[in-house]
């Protein structure tokens, strides 16, 4: 790649720090490098020049054709369960680190390209991206950042110029996205599988640097950053619940150890309420699904306690001992959080004990009467200001939530609270708009088949603020028509 002069201020610690945990490489020039989004708002927060970086310069950059100055592009190595079985080598198969900056808030960022060529890692695999994934995970990382959920980010989408082969001939892209790490749980596991353990505390040092810097110069430093990374996670997977969200494809592999979310492959969210809701092609047996993803979560955890025990202590069975108490606090962390933010949701001010319990009778009463997700708790809002066809449009059976509701008020009646500023605070947290699965796909069809990125930008832009009404926006806000049919998604797209 040949150099060029735009300035990202790159300062790559992980190129510097960690050598021997990836292989420095280059993206494949693309033949007809084309910007056709660019992610202003983020390139700000970045300290990167837009008007620089929407000219030539930018599709060349983030086509992986030429290198910024100062990058220092290199490839990582990680492993990964997938779907439970273990892989003891994955890596970036067609991804760049290209480096890190510091950002305006003075946060570390990885720039990472998705889609750049083949790598050493690559095995099967033909090391590109094409677009229509590439535009599903931009407007993903984008609404659920707009949801204020941890996430990683895209800055911008080149197209290549080339056709890449899937189902169909489809136009290649190259995707470029901002994370404030991409260490994963497979990266551990990769070296502990090695068993270099020397790598491993390498790695956990470092981690613990970037991610954990106040637990740098504690006492069982190994054994708190496991803990800090449960805590994370419980976090992220109660928002991924709270918001209606499944990942699709929790392998070890696509598990952070920053607690953001990454890698949106087969992701969706869900509409009508189901802890069984699946939709990627490949999880035939709903390992991931909506449902599942706290307890998955915490067996990936466990996958990162193993890798960690010769850190922990000497002796090994006190490393085990003391690396199950934390994976076996995760269930009551994670719920936690959820019941913190459940209560947000149904507008509960105080904390009682039986709230737990209320907040999963209404889910049960959403199942029962096929309740459509995001609408119900706007509408329970709605239902408080005293409109009462809300609750009905929400639910196809509305008589599975009526008992429900009579519970609701009787608990709202010992909050001292006024309905007013309590349905606002509501809706303060309830999105009204997410990526519905039909709106995305309308969008990315105008895009990939018709060049027209009209739709795909009108649905950004609603879903960077889903907690405000507007005028207009009425179809944005309901499910998908009769005839859309069960959704389907794929990854290793
Ligand atoms: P994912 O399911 O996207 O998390 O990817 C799992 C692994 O497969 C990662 O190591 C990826 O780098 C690799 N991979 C996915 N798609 C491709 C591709 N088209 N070419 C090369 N490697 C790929
Ligand atoms: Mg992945």
């Amino acid at each position: 790649m040949p150099r060029d002069a735009v300035s990202f201020g790159f300062d790559n610690t992980f190129a510097r720090e960690l050598e021997t945990f990836y292989v420095p490489w280059q993206g494949e020039p693309a033949p007809s490098p084309a910007l056709v989004q660019f992610n202003r708002a983020l390139a700000g927060e970045l300290g990167l020049d837009p008007q620089v970086l929407e000219g030539a310069e930018g599709a060349a950059i983030f086509s992986g054709t030429v290198a910024p100055e100062g990058s220092a592009p290199l490839a990582q190595v990680y492993a990964g369960h997938q779907f439970g079985g273990f892989s003891p080598q994955l890596g970036d198969g067609r991804a760049l680190l290209i480096g890190e900056i510091i950002d305006c808030n003075g946060q570390r960022r990885d720039i990472q390209l998705k889609g750049s060529g083949r790598t050493p890692f690559s095995r099967r695999g033909d090391g590109k991206a094409v677009l229509g994934p590439v535009l599903r995970e931009y407007l993903m990382g984008e609404a659920m950042h707009a949801l204020g959920i941890p996430t990683s980010r895209a800055l911008a989408v080149v197209t290549t110029g080339e056709q890449v082969m899937r189902e169909r001939p489809e136009p290649g892209a190259v995707l470029t996205r901002v994370a404030a790490s991409h260490l994963r749980v497979g990266t551990f596991q990769f070296f502990a599988a090695q068993q270099d353990m020397d790598k491993v505390r390498r790695l956990a040092d470092y981690a613990i640097r970037r991610h954990y810097p106040e637990l740098a110069d504690a006492e069982d430093r190994y054994l708190k950053f496991l803990r800090a990374v449960i805590e994370r996670q419980a976090a992220l997977v109660s928002q991924w619940m709270l918001a209606g969200f499944v990942h699709g494809v929790m392998n070890t592999d696509n598990m952070t150890i920053s607690g953001e979310t990454i890698d949106y492959g087969p992701c969706a969210f869900i509409d009508v309420y189901s802890p069984d809701a699946v939709f990627s092609s490949i999880d035939y047996n709903g390992r991931y699904a909506f449902g599942n993803q706290q307890r998955i979560a915490q067996w990936n955890l466990a996958r990162l306690a193993e890798t960690l025990l010769p850190l922990v202590h000497d002796e090994r069975d006190e490393s085990i001992r003391l690396a199950t108490n934390e994976i076996n606090a995760y269930p009551a962390i994670f719920e936690a959080f959820w019941l913190t933010g459940m209560r947000a949701k149904i507008g509960l001010v105080g904390a009682e004990e039986g709230d737990g319990q209320l907040a999963e009778a209404l889910l049960e009463a959403m199942h029962q009467g096929k309740a459509d997700f995001t609408m119900t708790f706007r509408a329970l809002a709605a239902h408080m200001r005293g409109d009462h066809d809300a609750i009905a449009e929400a639910f196809g059976d509305a008589s599975a939530v009526t008992q429900w509701l009579e519970q609701w008020q009787d608990r709202l009646l010992r909050d001292n609270q006024q309905t007013n500023s309590r349905a606002e605070g509501m809706d303060r947290v309830n999105p009204l708009y997410i990526p519905r699965n039909h709106k995305v796909e309308e969008a990315l069809a105008a895009a990939v088949a018709g060049n027209d990125f009209a739709p795909f930008e009108t649905l950004l832009e609603v879903l960077r603020d889903p907690f405000t009404s507007r005028a207009g926006l009425e179809d944005y806000a309901r499910p998908a028509p009769k005839d859309f049919g069960p959704y389907v998604t794929y990854c290793g797209t």
